[in-house]
């Protein structure tokens, strides 16, 4: 059988309004810190299907029998149904039981077979432990979601859970033993539970699948099978008697006459959630005063179990129940019956019970006071009250959940709701800082963008006045590349200097020792390792006579170099200097402010310039 957890949420359906979490008897639903997303714990689960129910938006799922049921329907085996007595409640759709028998035959069933017949056996067992105390008090082990409430949160007590197996499994043995051992059983039922019960038996008392009644409908649905196309079909034998009120809570008392008298009875029913709990919780407290048995169902009887169809009206199906076994007792054989019983005498009906203890230690006291702190409800002399909204009953309850790790703070919705306006307030104030920060980013920006436009400029204006010159201007740097020359220089190099100049405008980059013979470019390389300027050096290059000065422009960094040629008509230094100074007066106010916003660049452009004027103007440099 399909072993998948009981019950899954899922996250792409579920809308985090934690009604799962509040209506969970033994807290088994946790919420990640992160997703903030419940998720089961299957260990704790006691599989009573209440959070199925309370999930409006249907994300909670159980596992499906579906699949198994039909896989088995088409081995060919042998396979029986056994109904729960409930079924007789859930299908007042159906005008007549014999229907509904032969509906599930049409599915391809073997045997259907009624479960009333094991509540008889059962029935007539608790009779014989509830009438003859012998010192212990029992509970009534009939409700699977009884049984695990007790192993898993009141393990001390599963000496008093009565040691007698479930009508479900009393039927299955029943059948075996009538139609053989090799036969397939499934039960059909209104507990989802049961699901997980019937994985604990094996040998006679297995059960191959458990249907809700919820799935047989989707199976009619699924094979197409409608009452209105079918005859009248009995149930298999062995018949059950009075077991049929058994999904009324005192069913299985009144049908072996178990005494509920107030007066003189020694039995308490009680059914519902609520009640189920108060009465565990007070049978392990108060049982040496209460001195009764008790007949518990976590459901409403079996008639409003979770496997039923939603929004069950429980008086009608009570009504439906009580007719349903008025009607088979008219022409009820009870001598048949009887025989029925007594071939079933040998067969074991006892069961054992395992302590599967989930009780979480409580946390200390200091913890608990630290999680209220952060909750803020450490001063509230109230909170063992509380709004109920994170699913806990009070704030100190809500408080140990999270320091047990079922919950997280922000299930508190004051909580969240003082941490959202504390969030919107920081917020706020990082988009203040932030703007701040964006408009200081423009602005520098824009600074470093009218930086580089001065930088460029003032480099246009030296390239300019450079070119108006009519000796040849170079300035290279510490490695000889050169850095600025004019036309006039290049002229100078020849042809072939010319053609470089029309690819490298300027022959910017160009080392000066292939554009130069050693002699002259060696000059360059003294002012530049000494400081010192050489002026009007005449020398020769190819056919011309040059007049060389050269001067450090900065110190070992740049030097620039001045080469006249002594054969062309030479323009007169003083309107060369003239028209620098216009020059540099004309661009006095985008210097200073070159020199402002560029800092070194422009200054180092201004510095150039004006070592090229100067060694006009002082050809001595002193
Ligand atoms: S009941 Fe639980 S699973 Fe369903 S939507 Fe609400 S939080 Fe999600
Ligand atoms: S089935 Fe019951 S015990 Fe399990 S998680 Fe849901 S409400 Fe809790």
């Amino acid at each position: 059988m399909c072993t998948d957890h009981l019950l899954l949420i899922h996250h792409e359906s579920c809308i985090k309004c934690y009604s799962c979490i509040r209506i969970c008897p033994v807290k088994a639903i946790r919420v990640d810190v992160n997703t903030e997303f419940p998720s089961i714990i299957p260990a704790r689960c006691i599989g009573c299907g209440s959070c199925y129910r309370a999930c409006s938006p249907g994300a909670i799922s159980y596992r499906s029998s579906i699949g198994e049921t039909k896989a088995l329907l088409a081995s060919g085996q042998k396979i029986a149904a056994i109904c729960d007595p409930t079924i007789s409640g859930e299908f007042h759709d159906i005008t007549d039981y014999r229907k509904f028998v032969e509906m599930i035959k049409q599915l391809g069933f073997t045997y259907v077979s009624e479960v009333s017949f094991g509540v008889d056996l059962v029935a007539r067992k608790y009779k014989e432990i509830f009438e003859n105390f012998k010192g212990r008090y029992h509970i009534s082990a009939n409700c699977p979601t009884v049984v695990a409430f007790i192993e898993k949160y009141y393990p001390e007590l599963i000496n008093n859970l009565v040691p007698v197996v479930s009508p479900m499994v009393a039927t299955a043995k029943v059948l075996r033993k009538k139609y053989g051992q090799d036969l397939k059983i499934i039960f059909i039922g209104p507990c989802i539970a049961t699901k997980e019960e019937a994985l604990k038996f094996e040998g006679d008392a297995k059960i191959d699948a458990v249907l809700t009644f919820v799935e047989l409908r989707e199976l009619f649905t699924q094979f197409n099978i409608r009452e209105n196309q079918l005859e009248f079909s009995e149930f298999d034998p062995p018949l059950g008697y009075k077991g049929s009120l058994y999904p009324i809570a005192n069913g299985i008392l009144q049908s072996v006459n178990i005494s509920e008298d107030l007066l003189t009875g020694n039995v308490i029913t009680t059914e519902g959630r609520n009640d189920m709990i108060d009465a565990v919780k007070e049978f392990d407290s108060r049982i040496d005063r209460i001195k009764r048995h008790f007949n518990m169902f976590y459901d409403e009887g079996c008639l409003m179990g979770p496997g039923t169809s939603p929004a069950g009206e429980k008086f009608l199906r009570m009504t439906l129940v009580t007719d349903y076994a008025n009607k088979r007792l008219t022409t009820f054989d009870k001598n048949t019956w009887e025989d029925q019983v007594a071939a079933c005498e040998d067969l074991d009906l006892s069961r054992q019970f395992n302590a599967d203890d989930q009780r979480l230690p409580v946390p200390e006291e200091q913890k608990i006071v630290e999680v209220l702190k952060m909750i803020h409800r450490e001063d509230d002399k109230n909170n063992e009250v509380g709004c109920e909204s994170c699913g806990y009953s009070n704030c100190r309850e809500f408080a140990i959940a999270i320091a047990q790790g079922l919950a997280t703070t922000e299930m508190c919705h004051v909580f969240s709701g003082k941490n959202r306006q504390e969030y919107i307030r920081t917020l706020r104030a990082t988009n203040e800082k932030l703007a701040k920060t964006q408009a200081a980013l423009k602005e520098s920006e824009e600074k470093a963008k009218n930086e580089q436009e001065a930088q460029k400029e003032a480099n246009n204006i030296v390239s300019a006045m450079l070119q108006k010159l009519v000796s040849g201007v170079v300035i290279v740097d510490d490695k000889l590349k050169v850095i600025q020359s004019n036309k006039a220089f290049i002229r100078i190099l020849g042809e072939e200097a010319t053609l470089v100049d029309e690819v490298i405008p300027g022959l910017v980059g160009a080392d000066l020792k292939t554009l130069l013979p050693v002699n002259i470019y060696k000059m360059f390389s003294y002012v530049l390792s000494t400081d010192e300027y050489i002026e009007h050096k005449d020398v020769l290059y190819e056919e011309n006579k040059l007049s060389i000065s050269i001067f450090p422009i900065r110190s070992h960094k740049y030097v620039g170099g001045i080469l006249r040629d002594m054969y062309v008509p030479e323009v007169r230094k003083e309107q060369i200097i003239n028209r620098l100074t216009e020059v540099i007066d004309e661009n006095f106010e985008t210097v200073q402010k070159i020199a402002y916003l560029l800092g070194e660049g422009a200054a180092k452009t201004e510095q150039m310039l004006n070592s090229v004027i100067e060694s006009y103007r002082n050809p001595t440099g002193k």
